[in-house]
C-alpha cells in the first residue's frame, strides 16, 4: 500500500530520544531551550516558546493577543477544525471567511466581515502554502486588528524570501507526524514580541515565576509563585531532542518534498478537468500535501476515484474540511453558507507525497491518476 504520508523519522531521532531518557533531565530542560534558539534562528524570529502542540500555541496566542469573550476573530473554515476552536477557547467567536482557489483566506472577503468587534484576523498557510502575509498585515494596521498566523503545516515555507515565522508576532506551528516534521505530538510559537514570548513561557507552565531550568542551576534555594492561572503546555525534553535533529534536516526535506510535488505538477499538467496546486509568486511551498481539485466536467466522482485509486493500494484523503459543516458548528452556523469554500472541500484530493517515496511509487500515483482521469 502506498500511505498518503509518513513521518521522516531515522535512527538519529531515535538517538536523541534515548540519550535524552538517559540524562534524566526529560521536561522543559536543555533541550527545549535549545529546540527554541536553533527553532527562532531558523526561522528568523527573535523568539520561539515550544508548546504541546500547535492547538495549545493557538490557544496561549488568542490570551496574548486580548482576544476575550464575545470579541470576533476572522479565520477560514476551510482548516482543520483546531484553527477555529482555539478562538472559541478564548469565548470569542469565529467569523468565517472564504478561500481562494489556492485554499488560502479570501482577503477582499475578510475586509466584508469586519464590524466593531474584530479584534484579530486568524490567517492559515495551508497545507504549506503561504497566505499573502502582506494584503492581510495592510488589513489588520488599517482596522487595528491584530494578526495571527496558523502555520501548523508551514514549516520550511517561505513568503517573499523570508521563512515562515519571522513576518508576525503570533506564528503557530505543528509537529504532529501529519506536518512536514514532527516530535510525536508538539508545536511552536514564534514571535519578535518580548512581552508576548514572555507570557508564552509563563502561561504554558502554570503561571510559574522560577522555571525549573533557573530553579535547579541556582545556588540560593528559591521559591517559586503562581502569577496568573496557566495551563500545562509544556513539550518534553525528549520531545525537543527529537526535534532538533528534525529541524536540522529541515531544509533538506523540504527539498526532497518539493522535487515530488514539482513531478506531480509537470507529470500532471495535461490531465484534463483537474486543477493542480499553484505556487503563487514570491512564495515556496514545503508541499505538506498535494491536492487535486477535480472540475465539475470530470468524468469521474471524487469518492470514486477515491475508492478506485484505493482498490490499487493508494491512499488518498479528501480535502481540507470545512469547519462550519462539522456537527461541532452546526448550532453556530446555522444557516452559513461558504460555497467556494464548500466545492473546494468536495471536490478535492490528497494524494501521497512523503520522503522517502520511491520513484515507482511516485510513478504508480501519477499513472493510476492518468488513466483513471482521462476524459
Ligand atoms: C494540524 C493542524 C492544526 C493542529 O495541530 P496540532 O499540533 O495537532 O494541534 C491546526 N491548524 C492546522 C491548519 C492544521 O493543519
Amino acid at each position: 500500500m502506498i500511505p498518503i504520508s509518513k513521518p521522516y523519522l531515522t535512527a538519529d531521532e531515535a538517538q536523541a530520544a534515548y540519550d535524552t531518557i538517559l540524562t534524566a533531565w526529560i521536561t522543559q530542560g536543555p533541550k527545549v531551550m535549545e529546540l527554541e534558539e536553533r527553532f527562532a534562528k531558523y526561522v528568523g524570529a527573535r523568539y520561539a516558546v515550544a508548546v504541546s502542540n500547535c492547538t495549545t500555541g493557538l490557544h496561549l496566542a488568542m490570551i496574548v493577543a486580548g482576544i476575550g469573550p464575545d470579541d470576533e476573530v476572522i479565520c477560514p473554515s476551510m482548516s482543520y477544525i483546531a484553527t477555529a476552536n482555539s478562538i472559541k477557547y478564548v469565548g470569542a467567536k469565529p467569523v468565517f471567511a472564504e478561500v481562494g482557489e489556492d485554499y488560502n483566506i479570501d482577503v477582499v472577503h475578510a475586509e466584508k466581515l469586519i464590524t466593531p468587534k474584530t479584534k484579530a484576523i486568524l490567517i492559515v498557510h495551508q497545507i504549506g502554502f503561504p497566505a499573502d502575509i502582506d494584503a492581510f498585515k495592510a488589513l489588520c494596521n488599517k482596522y487595528n486588528l491584530k494578526l495571527i498566523e496558523d502555520a501548523a503545516c508551514a514549516a520550511g515555507s517561505s513568503y517573499k524570501g523570508a521563512k515562515i515565522g519571522s513576518h508576525s508576532d503570533l506564528v503557530c506551528f505543528s509537529f504532529h507526524p501529519r506536518k512536514v516534521v514532527s516530535t510525536g505530538d508538539g508545536g511552536m510559537v514564534t514571535t519578535n514580541n518580548e512581552e508576548y514570548y514572555n507570557r508564552m513561557k509563563l502561561l504554558r507552565q502554570h503561571g510559574m515565576s522560577i522555571n525549573d531550568r533557573v530553579r535547579h542551576s541556582s545556588d540560593k534555594v528559591l521559591f517559586e509563585d503562581h502569577l496568573e492561572v496557566g495551563y500545562n503546555y509544556r513539550m518534553t525534553d525528549i520531545q525537543a531532542a527529537v526535534g532538533i535533529k528534525q529541524i536540522e534536516k529541515l531544509d533538506w526535506i523540504v527539498e526532497e518534498r518539493r522535487k515530488i510535488g514539482l513531478y506531480y505538477l509537470e507529470q500532471l499538467a495535461a490531465v484534463p478537468n483537474i486543477r493542480l496546486p499553484k505556487e503563487n509568486e514570491n512564495v515556496h511551498s514545503n508541499f505538506q500535501s498535494f491536492s487535486i481539485y477535480l472540475e465539475p466536467e470530470c468524468k469521474i466522482s471524487r469518492n470514486d476515484l477515491m475508492q478506485r485509486l484505493l482498490d490499487m493500494r493508494i491512499a488518498t484523503r479528501r480535502g481540507i474540511m470545512t469547519t462550519h459543516r462539522q456537527t461541532a458548528y452546526a448550532d453556530y452556523c446555522k444557516g452559513l453558507e461558504l460555497p467556494v469554500s464548500e466545492d473546494l472541500c468536495d471536490r478535492s484530493i490528497l494524494i501521497p507525497l512523503y520522503i522517502p517515496m520511491h520513484q515507482e511509487d511516485i510513478d504508480k500515483v501519477v499513472n493510476s491518476l492518468k488513466a483513471l482521469l482521462k476524459s
